[in-house]
């Protein structure tokens, strides 16, 4: 270590004369433009913040494993699922969806559970929420959502009128919003609640032969929920409480797990089943398709550094590798371009380059320059193809599967409007104490909206999922239940 390892530097590395006391012209006198040191710390502290996520703003992360458990490279061909025991270093960020950068930990919101999967193959991005479904099933629709769920553009005030005249103009939205006003809408902590990758996926096994998938990563910790009076309290006594509960525990030794199990639906099914299944708002019967253990993720590691590594952290539900392949889902479809736009947007073309993001597998590729182009920007090797100088080769093995698809090229809706029989599902296997709460958080929430519209067409859909659960909801609001539904 020479005499220098430990003197402060500019960020050009040139040591620091005085970093207390400014250049001025005398005591008195004005600043000096000559001092660049001072020019720099300046400049660099107002570019400290990058744009903030427009959803899921708010997260924490952690660094893990994932083991495999079981054998199912019958079903896919991805390496990393290859054999029991096989490792892959992970990266999750959970997070809340509605809130800013700064906001609560404790409010009732779906959280984004996204886990990225450093496998041989490169990165597999899971993307998903702490639910099985989503309010919408058509990417067209979600700028629309997501301005009810923040801020009125003159109040800056949130908006529950906004949020329940979609909602009720939305009703594919009735299954999320039941699990969200449910005990699960707000989690005791990040370590108690599941994770889903909501969307179906496609599998692809070695011979070419594939299967439709869902994801289920359940808690070892067990379900646990906090009760609205103490979400409230801690809102404001401890907003960063999620935040911390995470950290602490890893730092205790005290490592989280979840147990990854998936649904197979054979390919053909998609064409019987009683509905779309590749509609996010529906889930695949458990009874229908059992769970199957796939394996186990553990969080035993601690962030460094906040911004390096949760808030540059980017998830794309279009980083696949082999063997996982994207299905129809429409609301899928459009986060395939939407998340990697983002990232584009927020950190910048070359986000994967950076450490908590790049592959931790070889990277080959035509890609150069761009904003904080990382590394040797590819060096003096080959830049384009087809190309004479050996550069690097696709696999035609690696090509996707293929799989049949028909009809018109239109704006198409969905060919069912089933929205009710799964939400009442629900209800009907709460206990009597959830129901209750169920109902009390609907009807709180409920009762600010300005239009008695909004709130009768809202009702409506609660009745036709269950009579029993609109009827409730209209009392406590003192309302009754419209005639004509
Ligand atoms: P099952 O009885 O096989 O499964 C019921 C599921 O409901 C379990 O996964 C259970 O999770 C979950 N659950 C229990 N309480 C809540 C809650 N308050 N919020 C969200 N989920 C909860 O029945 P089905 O598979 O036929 O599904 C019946 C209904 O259960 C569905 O309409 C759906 O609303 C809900 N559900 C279904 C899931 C699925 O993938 N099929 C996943 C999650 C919910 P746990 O075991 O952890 O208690």
């Amino acid at each position: 270590m020479s005499s220098n390892d430990n003197h402060l530097t500019t960020s050009w590395g040139a040591p620091v004369g005085d970093n207390q006391n400014s250049q001025t012209a005398g005591t008195r006198g004005p600043t000096l433009i000559q001092d660049v040191h001072l020019l720099e710390k300046l400049a660099h502290f107002n570019r400290e913040r990058i744009p903030e996520r427009v959803v899921h703003a708010k997260g924490a992360g952690a660094h893990g494993y994932f083991e495999v458990t079981r054998d199912v490279s019958q079903y896919t061909k991805a390496a990393f699922l290859s054999h029991i025991g096989k490792r892959t270093p992970m990266f999750i960020r959970f997070s809340t969806v509605a809130g800013e950068l700064g906001s609560a930990d404790t409010v009732r919101d779906p959280r984004g559970f996204a886990v990225k999967f450093y496998t041989e193959e490169g990165n597999y991005d899971l993307v998903g929420n702490n639910t099985p479904v989503f309010f919408i099933r058509d990417a067209i629709k979600f700028p629309d959502f997501i301005h009810t769920q923040k801020r009125h553009p003159q109040t800056h005030l949130k908006n529950p009128t906004a949020v329940w005249d979609f909602w009720s103009l939305s009703p594919e939205s009735l299954h999320q919003v039941t699990i969200l006003m449910s005990d699960r809408g707000i989690p005791a902590t990040l370590r108690h609640m599941h994770g889903f990758g909501s969307h179906t996926f496609k599998w692809v096994n070695a011979e070419g032969q594939a299967i439709w998938v869902k994801y289920h990563f359940k808690t070892e910790q067990g379900v646990q929920n906090m009760d609205v009076e103490t979400a409230a309290r801690i809102a404001g006594e401890h907003p960063d409480y999620h935040t911390e509960d995470l950290f602490n525990a890893i730092a205790n030794g005290d490592f989280p797990a979840w147990k990854l199990y998936v649904q197979i639906m054979p390919i053909e099914d998609a064409d019987t089943y009683h509905f779309d299944p590749f509609d996010v708002t529906k889930v695949w019967s458990q009874k229908d398709y059992p769970l199957i253990e796939v394996g186990r993720m553990v969080l035993d590691r601690n962030p460094e550094n906040y911004f390096a590594e949760v808030e540059q952290a980017t998830f794309s539900p279009g980083s696949f590798v082999p063997g996982i392949e994207a299905s129809p889902d429409k609301m899928l479809q459009g986060r395939l371009f939407a998340y990697a736009d983002a990232h584009r947007y927020r950190v910048g073309p070359n986000h994967n380059q950076l450490p908590i993001n790049r592959p931790q597998c070889p990277v080959h590729n035509h890609q150069r320059d761009g904003a904080m182009a990382y590394g040797d920007n590819g060096g003096a090797s080959v830049y384009y193809e087809p190309n004479s100088f050996g550069g690097p080769k696709e696999s035609p093995e690696h090509k996707i599967s293929p799989f049949d698809v028909s009809g018109q090229a239109a704006s198409v809706a969905y060919d069912h409007d089933d929205h009710y029989t799964q939400p009442g599902d629900l209800y009907r296997l709460l206990s009597e104490d959830e129901r209750a709460r169920l109902v009390r958080n609907i009807v709180d929430s409920m009762q600010p909206v300005e239009l008695v519209d909004i709130k009768l067409r809202q009702i409506g859909h609660f009745y036709k999922a269950d009579p029993e659960f609109g009827t409730r909801i209209a009392e406590e609001l003192g309302l009754s239940v419209p005639a004509a539904l």
